[in-house]
């Protein structure tokens, strides 16, 4: 995954906080997690990690994404939750890391692939 890269690569070296410029901060939060129980700043490669195992532990819940197909109630909003925060990832990578992403010829992909998807 392209994203992933770019994480690896800018967001790690640059160490900054999970933003999109001054207007936009981030915060992370998990009901789940001990340590994140209240939002928290984190930095964006954090962010980022925290995002994807997070990602990873909604679709594997059947509750919300049942392997049968018969999607319920909580569906939808798990969907829309996990869109908006990988948007976030975009909003970050677009923002702080745009000149670097052309740099590396990527920026149609990195920066167009949300644009298909609604995230209300
Ligand atoms: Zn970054």
């Amino acid at each position: 995954m392209m994203m992933n890269a770019l994480i690896e690569e800018e967001c790690k070296r640059q160490n900054m906080d999970m933003t999109a410029g001054d207007r936009y901060k981030y915060l992370w939060a998990d009901e789940d997690s001990a340590d994140y129980r209240k939002p928290t700043k984190v930095t964006a490669a954090l962010y980022c990690d925290l995002l994807f195992a997070w990602t990873e532990r909604q679709l594997e819940d059947p509750a919300k994404f049942p392997k049968n197909g018969e999607y319920g109630e909580a569906f939808m909003s798990s969907v829309k939750h996990i869109f908006k925060r990988l948007f976030r990832v975009y909003a970050h990578l677009y923002y702080h890391h745009f000149e670097y992403v052309c740099h590396i010829g990527t920026a149609r992909p990195a920066v167009s692939a949300p644009a298909n998807e609604s995230l209300d």
